[in-house]
């Protein structure tokens, strides 16, 4: 493990476990260590706590206990929900969504196309936005689901969910929004919006990795995609991960205490770091529309230079962010996001995003401020890509890419 300064940045990808919430988990992995399940104190003293887990974590989201199903992370619940519409509504063979949605709703929708099944992957324009008349009329007699995430994770942009909403319940068509990149960083009421699902993971929210949640509203049909035990009343197989959830319930309560502080605090941070990086390094943009954007999220495309070279040097001094570019088999292919917004893939392939959280500082964006320029400057002066030198190769880096799928 390193013992340097990490100036974290990159709290889209994960979040630092909140001390308070790793307190909270402790008991559960020492002391009480029973099955849920299980008829003895001993055990169901144990699911006590998950249900007072459950009831937080509704009160974060404005639900009912009864409508939170714990999973394993937000992968899992996104796959959940495509599996579950399909299976309750047998006629029915077209899923909608986005070309910006994470990888656990595009590549789920790839392989349900293989099986049969048609995905409309709608387009949004050069701001990341979507066209809601648009999405209107590509609802069919046949939509199963119309999945749309709350806010999107490269750029932080936010869809307008709750007219989505009314759209998709005008048209008779059930609808999910991914939410993992949204609590602690927008105010969440399910009954508001009106979805019929939501997914959300711990992991993102100060809590530890490897539990999510799926919000199902209460009255519309489920059927489980992981089978086996009747955990979760009947809706999800397997034991649950008591420590974990017990800690997302804390984490939960945190978010909620600390939402104003989120709103106001980070976005403040992100804008000072936003706006002087763009104005101390030349051919700099901020990807996407200034608003509706997540208070925490930058995504900045320096020009003339490959994001993989400037993650590695960032790396060398402790700071942590992410590149939009997605490695595979040696080649760098820009971010299936960043293409869907029309950004050209020499532009997309300088793209770096910071995202904070409430454990930022002043005295961290300051550091990275006073870093940046120099960084940048030296890998232009060494790069094929800058003005006036013919493009004859590119960077060599590749492991730190890939981490905007996060
Ligand atoms: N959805 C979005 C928008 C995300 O940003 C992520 C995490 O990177 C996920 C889903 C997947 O969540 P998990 O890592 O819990 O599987």
């Amino acid at each position: 493990m390193t013992e340097r300064p990490t100036y974290y940045f990159d709290n889209n990808a994960t979040t630092r476990v909140a001390p308070e919430v790793v307190d909270a988990m402790i008991p559960f992995l020492r002391d009480f260590w029973g099955n849920p399940s299980s008829a003895y104190s001993f055990g169901s003293q144990v699911a006590r706590h998950v249900e007072a887990a459950r009831e937080k974590i509704a009160a974060l989201i404005g639900a009912d206990a009864k409508e939170i199903t714990f999973t394993s992370c937000g992968t899992e619940s996104n796959n959940a929900v495509l599996q579950s519409c399909l299976a309750t509504q047998p006629g029915k063979r077209h899923i909608l969504t986005t070309a910006v949605e994470h990888s656990a709703i595009i590549k789920h929708c790839e392989l349900l196309q293989k099986q049969g099944c048609e995905v409309t992957f709608l387009p949004v324009d050069s701001d990341g936005q979507l066209d809601l008349h648009l999405l209107d009329q590509s609802i069919r007699p046949d939509t199963a689901i119309v999945s749309v995430m709350w806010a999107n994770n490269e750029t932080g942009m936010i869809f307008p969910v709750e007219e989505i909403a009314a759209i998709c319940r005008s048209k008779g068509v059930l609808f999910h929004t991914d939410a993992t990149q949204t609590p602690g960083k927008l105010k969440l009421d399910v009954a508001e919006v009106g979805a019929d699902f939501l997914t959300l993971s711990a992991h993102k929210l100060h809590a530890p990795k490897g539990v999510g949640l799926l919000y199902i509203r209460q009255g519309v049909k489920f059927l489980p995609y992981v089978v086996g035990g009747h955990q979760e009343r009947g809706k999800r197989g397997g034991t649950e991960n008591v420590a974990s959830i017990v800690a997302f319930g804390r984490a939960a309560e945190l978010a909620q205490a600390h939402h104003a502080e989120e709103n106001t605090r980070v976005r403040a941070m992100r804008d000072r770091m936003e706006q002087s990086i763009l104005r101390a390094v030349p051919n700099t943009l901020r990807i996407g529309a200034k608003e509706p954007r997540l208070p925490n999220t930058s995504n900045i495309a320096f020009d003339f230079v490959e994001a993989e070279g400037i993650l590695l040097k960032l790396d060398e001094l402790g700071i942590c962010a992410s590149s939009g570019s997605a490695c595979t088999t040696g080649s760098l292919n820009p971010s299936h996001v960043l293409t869907a917004m029309g950004i050209k893939p020499a532009r997309a392939k300088g793209c770096v995003r910071f995202s904070l959280g409430c454990y930022n500082t002043d005295a961290e964006v300051d550091y990275l401020l006073t870093h940046i320029p120099r960084v940048i400057s030296e890998l232009r002066e060494a790069s094929p890509d800058k003005p006036g030198k013919t493009r004859t190769g590119r960077v060599a880096a590749a492991s730190l890419a890939g981490s905007l799928q996060k």
